[in-house]
Formats: structure tokens, sequence, C-alpha cells
């Protein structure tokens, strides 16, 4: 659901600079610089494509490879030019991967400012713990089975962070037995298909969290491994076909449910 009058729908719509509120404004810098630090991984300028596939429409399609190739040609997040209050972009922006982690750090701030030190909320693949529980230990945050809707394939420990999963599982349609789904590799303009099932990240950074976690979905095992090394400021569980790779910030919280999986630790 787009709503025509807000921010975004502004910047896309109408040609030269939309004045916007402080919070797209941060928004928007915020997706910018993740887009750098991911290597193009993240993009927020892929809307051009995924209005191709269709993947919120009533009758998602596979688009042909000329149509994608044309979509692809209008991405380039260096164009979004952002200038006290004003943003200006020759294409179109998408801020689905990054705008749930964003409104999480915004609750958590009210949260802080009214004093409230325990709390989850949850939004829709985005948990965001404020503090531990009331009872001093932790809380325990699942972590959905990618192949079993409604399971978990384990849980994790965690206080005053943000957990927030990202998999091809919770959007995707089928057409001629073949499975597609909403994250979007930039470099092909398919859906990703990296190895990874499920990438969750954990971070004080709700913003980071979220846009990460759809970046190491494209990026795939290896490449996410590397970029862990190179990067401060996040844990990671990715799920692929036979294993789990946990990180070593956190392995030790990570309780498995499924034991048909088997557990790895990654270390810096
Ligand atoms: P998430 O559930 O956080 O992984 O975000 C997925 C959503 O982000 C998709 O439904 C698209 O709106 C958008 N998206 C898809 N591919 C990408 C990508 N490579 N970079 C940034 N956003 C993306
Ligand atoms: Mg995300």
């Amino acid at each position: 659901v787009t709503d025509e009058s807000s921010d975004i729908s502004r910047i896309n719509s109408e040609t030269g600079a939309v004045s916007v509120s402080a919070d797209t404004e941060k928004l928007i810098s915020r997706a910018k610089n993740i887009s750098a630090l991911t290597g193009g991984a993240f993009d927020i300028t892929l809307r051009p494509v995924s209005k191709l596939w269709g993947f919120t429409d009533k009758a998602p399609r596979v688009p042909s490879d000329d149509e994608i190739r044309a979509a692809l040609e209008k991405r380039g997040t260096a164009r979004i030019e952002i200038t006290d209050g004003k943003v200006s972009f020759d294409g179109e922006i998408d801020v689905g991967g990054i705008a749930k982690g964003y409104a999480a750090s915004l609750i958590r701030s009210i949260f802080a400012e009214n004093g409230i030190d325990h709390a989850v909320v949850s939004l829709g693949g985005n948990v965001m713990l404020c503090g531990g529980r009331p009872d001093g230990a932790p809380w325990n945050v699942g972590i959905a089975h990618p192949e079993k809707e409604g399971d978990i394939i384990g849980f994790l420990t965690a206080s005053d962070a943000a957990v927030v999963t990202s998999g091809g599982y919770e959007r995707f349609f089928t057409q001629n037995g073949e499975s597609y789904h909403h994250i979007i590799d930039p470099d092909t303009g398919y859906p990703a298909q990296s190895g990874i099932i499920s990438a969750t990240v954990i971070s004080k950074d709700d913003a980071l969290a979220d846009a990460l976690s759809t970046a190491l979905y494209v990026m795939g095992p290896e490449k996410a491994e590397r970029f862990w090394r190179e990067t401060d400021g996040f844990d990671m569980i990715l799920i692929t076909e036979k294993e789990i790779l946990i990180t070593d910030g956190i392995f030790e919280s990570f309780n498995l449910q499924d034991k048909n999986f088997k557990v790895t630790k990654i270390g810096k």
C-alpha cells in the first residue's frame, strides 16, 4: 500500500527537489550510506525493477530480460541528492528494506524519553528489544524456521538490541512451478539466489540491522562473512541449505531447536 501524499511518493512522482520531513531525510541519508557500505547490495533505487515483478500486486509476473535491463538503468543511490530538508532523485525509491528498522529506532527513543526500560516490539521480521526482561534476564527471541512456517529454527537470548531477519520465504509468488521472492540482487534485477535462505542481523542500531539483513541475503555466505570481518557494529546468523553460520559475538547466545541443522561459528 502506498500513500500518494507521502514524502517517498512525492520524491518518486515529482521532478526536482522535494521538501521532506526530518525523519525522511535521515532515513534516506542512512539508506544511501548503507548502500555505499555494502558495495551496492543494499539499494533503495531498485523500485523500477521491483515494480516490474509486482511482488505487492494482485498479479505478479516474471518480466522479460529487456524490461529488467531497462529498469536497472534507472538505478543509482549516488544520484540521490539530499540538501537541508530537500531530496531530489530522477528515479524511484523504495525504503521497504530499512523503514521498519528506522521506525523501531524512533520507538526506542520514545521509550527512552518516557522511562520505559523493558519492552519488546515486533514489526514483521524486525524485533526491537528495549532493555532485558523485568526480572533481569535477557529476552528470548525466536529465529523463524525458513522451511517450516510458524516454527522456529532456534532462539537467541539478547537485550537492548535489534534482531532482524530477511528471508525469501516472507514474500514470493510462483509461476510455472518456479518461485520468485522479493529481495532483488541489484546486479541482475532477479530475486537474489545467493545460497542464503535467511539472514538475521543483531545490532544496537535498529536501522542498520534492518538494511544489513537485506544486504547480507543478497551477498551470500562468503561475501557476507568477509563483510562482517571488515565491518563493526553487528553480528549475524546466516541460514543456508545445510548449516547455520553464526558470528562469535552471539554464538553462545544461540540455542538450536532443529537438530537437523549444523551450527558453525564464524570468528574475526
Ligand atoms: P526486508 O524484508 O527488510 O529484507 O526488505 C525487503 C524489501 O526491501 C523488499 O520487499 C523491497 O521493498 C526492498 N528490497 C528488495 N531488494 C532490495 C535490495 N537489494 N536493497 C534494498 N531494498 C531491497
Ligand atoms: Mg531489511
